[in-house]
């Protein structure tokens, strides 16, 4: 039993959460950051949008939105090729639909593409069959189709993750102080002296 629990611990310090793709893009330094302190209190660093966020969510991580045979919530998900792990929000079956909802979407961007992307090949090298995928707007009831990656695709998210593998916080990097304004961070950011818009 130890020596599952370690490989698991092993397996889990190897492997990029899927959450943190999209955060990389956003400012590489704030993955550093969000580690440093995960183990305090997120009341520090979790401001509005986030939080709104995390409340639509949360009845998806007590697996009780969906009381349907062939839906599948919150279901935890790895991927050995892309070295990733994480958490689906919906998958549905007959359909074959990987479906990630949001409290508010107006734009999606590359790095919301990128979790979608590894939540699918998760699913497909874990025997799961998926035709389609889609994020949903919960506030506004509105879908956002998004095609299923090509071996490019596939190509540009194993590129991505390798740069995430290899980033050093210790490295200097250009700051935006424009991401500093809206990061949840940014209090706590020893790269910037300003204070963020949820101040
Ligand atoms: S405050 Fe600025 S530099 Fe610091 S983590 Fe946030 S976006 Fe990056």
């Amino acid at each position: 039993m130890v020596g599952i629990c370690t490989k698991l611990q092993t397996v889990m310090d190897d492997y990029i959460p899927i959450s943190e793709l999209n955060d990389f893009i956003f400012c590489p330094y704030s993955i550093y950051l969000h580690n440093v302190y995960a183990g305090g209190s997120e009341d520090l660093f979790h401001a509005t949008p986030q939080t709104l966020g995390k409340a639509a969510h949360a009845s998806i991580d007590e697996k009780n939105y969906s009381s349907l045979k062939d839906e599948i919530t919150g279901l935890a998900v790895y991927s050995e090729e892309l070295g990733v792990l994480g958490k689906i929000d919906l998958y549905k079956g007959k359909e074959k639909l990987l479906k990630e909802r949001k409290y508010l979407l107006e734009t999606i961007y590359r790095g919301q593409i990128y979790q979608l992307w590894a939540q699918y090949f998760c699913m497909k090298e874990m025997g799961y069959e998926v035709d389609r995928l889609e994020f949903h707007s919960l506030s506004t009831n509105r879908t956002f189709p998004i095609d299923i990656p090509t071996n490019k695709d596939k190509a540009e998210l194993l590129g991505f993750i390798d740069q995430f593998k290899k980033f050093d916080p210790s490295q200097t990097f250009q700051v935006n102080s424009n991401k500093c304004l809206h990061c949840i961070y940014c209090n706590l950011c020893d790269k910037t002296d300003s204070e963020n818009v949820y101040s």
